[in-house]
């Protein structure tokens, strides 16, 4: 059975790669150079060619950047696209985020139909930031809610990432003072989600679809493909507590769920291997968090960075009130079983400091 990874480099990508292999799965899977393709063949030193392989695809927002990495013999079964840009560097939002997003998921789908017509299903790695909507929570978070965005809003730079306020608590002496600050969350998913339901109501291809919707993803960093300065957006903040940046001032947290990597990318594969995921989205979340719960433990898992941590009266910005989330049909459908947010701390800690923190 032949799959296509689209983002081979990213950071979810990699640990799919990996379960793909573990699982059996013939594996091709898409980066923008042929260094980054070799660095990742080198690292998975046992996978034959016919196992595991790369196609160039320098950029997902060029009209027909597929037409040719999905033309493949033998031809592939599934697809699972995760390319997509995720950092919180918005010069253009449109030429930034919403085209390599939407065209990408709309280009591959377009291409799939067109040339490769042995694809039974596609996979596309979306957001909870597709389903949440700030302005107005829902009691409960599941897979029927979707982020209520519109197209003139994400046009704003200041809303292509969802913005939204939050507390700060700055240490001013023994006491700590609230300002209020903005910060963002990601909005393209929302677009290029959208765009894949749409594509397969209207053209009513061979495939059917699956979409994963992850909150804030953690989990062993790629040592590969990271190094400190470089790493994944969404391990940022794990890295500046470890190298003692919180130690004086813990930021606002901003986003309160989180899942581990791992998870994340098993979701995917069971997402092709089990028949009845077909048609649906998952929520892949795992539970809450806030930046002073993480704080904790680390210090409960590694001790010895005790003198990087803030002290332990620093004040959790975790709210009193909050939504609760519906994992349930990922736990049914898929089978996911999630790794609680102790053991993903120890285990991205250890990535970092084998990287040298
Ligand atoms: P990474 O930044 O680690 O990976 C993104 C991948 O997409 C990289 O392989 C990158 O290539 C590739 N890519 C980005 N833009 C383009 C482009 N224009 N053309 C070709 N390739 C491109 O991100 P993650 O693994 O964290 O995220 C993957 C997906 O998951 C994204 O869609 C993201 O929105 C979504 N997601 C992530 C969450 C998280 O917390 N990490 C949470 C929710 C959703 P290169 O390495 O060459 O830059």
């Amino acid at each position: 059975v032949k799959v296509l990874v689209t983002g081979g480099s990213g950071f979810i990508a990699a640990h799919v790669v990996d379960y793909l292999q573990q699982r059996g799965f013939d594996t091709v899977f898409t980066v923008r150079s042929d260094e980054k393709g070799k660095r990742i063949l080198e690292n998975h030193p046992d996978a034959p060619k016919e196992r595991l392989s790369y196609v160039i695809v320098k950029d997902v927002a060029q009209d027909d950047a597929f037409d040719e990495a999905i033309k493949s013999d033998p031809p592939f079964d599934y697809v699972l696209h995760t390319a997509s840009p995720f950092h919180f560097n918005v010069q253009d939002p449109v030429k930034d985020f919403l085209d390599p997003a939407i065209k990408g998921t709309t280009g591959i789908l377009k291409a799939i139909k067109a040339y490769a017509p042995t694809v039974k299903r596609v996979v596309v790695t979306s957001s909870f930031a597709a389903i949440v909507n700030g302005k107005q929570h829902p009691k409960v978070y599941n897979e029927e809610c979707w982020n209520p965005v519109t197209w003139e809003e994400a046009m704003d730079p200041a809303n292509t990432y969802r913005a939204s306020k939050v507390n700060k608590l700055i240490t001013k002496g023994s006491t700590y003072e609230v300002t209020t600050v903005l910060i963002v969350a990601p909005v393209p998913q929302t677009f290029a989600e959208k765009a894949a339901w749409d594509f397969v109501e209207k053209e009513n291809p061979n495939f059917d679809l699956v979409t994963i919707n992850p909150p804030l993803v953690f989990g062993p960093i790629v040592s590969y493909l990271n190094s400190l300065d470089a790493i994944n957006t969404s391990n940022q903040r794990m890295r500046n507590i470890v190298q003692g940046q919180f130690k004086d001032a813990i930021p606002p947290t901003g986003m309160w769920l989180f899942v581990d990597v791992r998870d994340v990318a098993l979701a995917h594969v069971r997402a092709i291997e089990v028949a009845e995921a077909g048609g649906k989205r998952f929520l892949v979340a795992a539970g809450f968090f806030s930046n002073k719960v993480l704080v904790e433990a680390v210090r409960e898992t590694h001790p010895e960075l005790e003198s990087k941590l803030p002290s332990k009266d620093y004040p959790d910005d975790f709210p009193s009130e909050l939504y609760e989330i519906d994992n349930s049909q990922s736990k049914k459908i898929l089978g996911m079983e999630y790794r609680p947010l102790k053991a993903t701390v120890a285990d991205t800690v250890k990535s970092l400091q084998d990287v040298g923190a």
